[in-house]
């Protein structure tokens, strides 16, 4: 077992748990990007979402809700980013399926990634080539 995470849930690393269940565990990310910022990973190795089931994803997705409130009822988080990196081109790297829960504490001046805009006809054509509803 070389995953890290893999490792965490089953204790042979240290962790700040924040929450645990049956299934899902959530605890403090090592490097945060704000205090309190928290990784919740279902308890079986997943590399990533369409690796899980549905069952695990409904799962974590309760896990993050939970952890969610107690950002905002004790850190005083405003708000909070959910954030997945799903697969190391997106930026994943721990090969384990986790969200980042990263808490919005006022003024903390955060800003996510640039926006683009659309050229004439192109929404159209990305569109033809993903549109499921048929
Ligand atoms: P990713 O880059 O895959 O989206 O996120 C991985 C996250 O795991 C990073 O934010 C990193 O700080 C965190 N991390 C990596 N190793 C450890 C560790 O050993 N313990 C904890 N608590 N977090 C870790
Ligand atoms: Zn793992």
């Amino acid at each position: 077992m070389s995953c890290i995470f893999c490792k965490i849930i089953a204790g042979e690393i240290p962790s700040y748990k924040v929450y645990e269940d049956k299934h899902t565990l959530a605890f403090l990310d090592i490097g945060p990007v704000n205090p309190g910022h928290t990784l919740v990973v279902p308890k079986k190795h997943f590399a990533n979402i369409e690796e899980a089931g549905e069952e695990t994803l409904c799962r974590v997705m309760k896990t993050v809700k939970k952890v969610g409130l107690s950002l905002k009822k004790n850190l005083g988080a405003v708000g909070y980013n959910i954030l997945e990196a799903n697969d190391p081109e997106a930026g994943q790297s721990v090969p384990h399926l986790h969200f980042h829960l990263i808490p919005r504490l006022p003024g903390d001046g955060l800003t996510f990634w640039p926006q683009k805009k659309y050229a004439t006809g192109e929404a159209e054509a990305v569109l033809k080539k993903i549109n499921m509803i048929k």
